[in-house]
């Protein structure tokens, strides 16, 4: 037993040095490696199946609120993103350019895609003739390039994963409509399957997307106090349709242009659902998104051949595939308990162990990874027990969120007077604001920023100054 700890490596406190748990388990539960461009990714097998379970969420939302997935290619002619100003100026800092291919300078360099508006919308210059052609509904699954200098696994890496949704509408109602659906779509994505209570609301002007109107935003609130931004939904500038010739005969036989939305989610989420969840043992995966939901861990000895216990555990794990994500870890070089450790790392919500006493009796040893509950389940109740376990998991992950937030939601009147929390404790700083950006701009002196509007009014003045507030402002530091 203690040669078995000896191999096991430990977690840095998840108290003291958040950021270095989070590094640590990103590696030890092989979500992720360093790939040998500075600033990418690898994700692994692991980390890409919840990606993957991620994915087959957010996909059928996609499909269900009537959009179709198409492919845009990875290159860009470089001019495409000069034509809309504040989007070239967004992002010009974090461009990768090709200039050369096939052994030649080329005429014009090309920019790996950090975001597909430019060139969606020349196509959609083609495809959109007429009103009939609208509404316009296009997503697409893929791979971005934002140069990053400072990198950290699935929350800021150069090339990322993601999808993002495009789409043209007659009218800036319909427009708005999209924009807010689509936001509601990740907000149920984020609480109701990763467990992860939002706050969800408009970005300021200095905020917001480089060429959008208005952004939306959902954001979580991290164990150690920072605000992530998961995902964005933009009313985009009309600049962009004009910028692009997306001109079309309307109703009345007129040219009108129309309006444009985007939205996206990406990797990023990954890396929420570790700072939400994680706990000193490693990782806890929701189970609705969980990449393997059970896992049964073999155990052997001497009263029963090793083969019959493999016969037994494969038949049960045949009765639960139907419904569940089960996997059974039948490697024979390591003990119990190094596979107890292993799973708990890796966060697989329910274990069960079965040995050849269990099989006489026809149960199981099932454990809670969140509770650390065990109990003793009969083989005939299984599928029923582990699904309601595993439902009452993703409730109490999304409880213990939630709860953990509301005490780090503080209301504050004056920036005065919770700067120096907000500085070294971190939490959601809900206050009044008057929309100017001298007073936004206050906030840098505490690495901080304006996360979102908010609807509330609480409080009728600016943190900073004594101007009115139309409505308050979530403040927090951020990733
Ligand atoms: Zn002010």
């Amino acid at each position: 037993m203690n040669d078995q700890k000896k191999s096991q490596q430990t977690l840095p406190d998840i108290q003291a040095s958040f950021s270095d748990w989070y590094n640590e388990i990103v590696y030890q539960a092989e979500l992720a490696d360093h790939a040998p461009v500075r600033g990418c990714i690898v994700m692994r097998p692991y980390g890409y199946a919840l990606w993957e379970e991620i994915k087959k969420v957010l996909d059928k939302k996609i499909k269900d609120t009537g959009h179709e997935n198409a492919q845009f290619p990875l290159l860009i002619p470089e001019s495409f993103l000069k034509r809309e100003a504040e989007h070239i100026e967004g992002f010009a800092p974090e461009l990768a350019v090709v200039t050369h291919a096939g052994g030649k300078k080329l005429e014009e360099p090309l920019v790996v895609r950090p975001t597909s508006e430019t060139i969606i919308h020349y196509m959609f210059a083609q495809w959109i003739r007429s009103w009939r052609d609208l509404p316009l509904k296009i997503n697409q699954w893929a791979n971005v390039v934002r140069w990053e200098m400072r990198s950290r696994p699935f929350l800021r890496t150069t090339e990322f994963w993601w999808q993002e949704g495009h789409t043209a509408h007659e009218t800036a109602d319909e427009a708005l409509l999209e924009a807010k659906t689509m936001l509601n779509e990740y907000i149920d994505l984020a609480q109701n399957y990763l467990a992860i209570p939002v706050l969800a609301g408009k970005k300021s002007e200095s905020e917001k997307f480089a060429g959008a109107d208005t952004t939306f935003t959902f954001e979580g609130l991290m164990q150690d106090g920072k605000a992530l931004q998961m995902g964005t939904s933009h009313m985009i500038s009309q600049q962009f349709a004009h910028a692009f010739g997306m001109k079309y005969q309307d109703r009345t036989g007129g040219e009108s242009y129309p309006y444009l939305t985007s939205w996206g989610a990406t990797t990023r989420l990954i890396g929420a659902v570790i700072m939400t969840h994680g706990d000193q043992k490693g990782l806890i995966m929701p189970p609705r998104v969980a990449p393997v939901q059970v896992i049964i861990v073999p155990i052997y000895n001497k009263s029963m051949p090793n083969a019959d216990v493999d016969t037994a555990i494969a038949s049960l794990k045949k009765q639960l595939d139907a419904q569940l994500r089960v996997k059974i870890d039948s490697d024979t070089q390591s003990t119990p308990g190094a596979k107890f450790y292993k799973w708990e790392l890796k966060g697989v919500p329910v274990r069960l162990e079965i040995g050849p006493r269990d099989i006489q009796q026809q149960t199981v040893i099932m454990s809670n990874r969140v509770t650390g509950e065990k109990q003793t389940v009969a083989w005939q109740d299984l599928d029923r027990v582990l699904q309601e376990t595993l439902a009452s998991i993703q409730a109490l992950l999304f409880d213990r969120a939630y709860a953990r937030r509301a005490t780090q939601w503080h209301k504050c009147a004056k920036l005065t007077a919770f700067a120096h929390d907000l500085e070294t404790k971190g939490g959601f700083y809900q206050t009044g604001w008057c929309r100017k950006r001298e007073c936004e701009a206050k906030l840098k002196e505490y690495k901080a920023t304006t996360r979102c509007l908010i609807e509330e009014r609480q409080f009728p003045v600016c943190f900073n100054c004594d101007a009115d507030s139309p409505s308050d402002v979530i403040i927090a530091r951020s990733y």
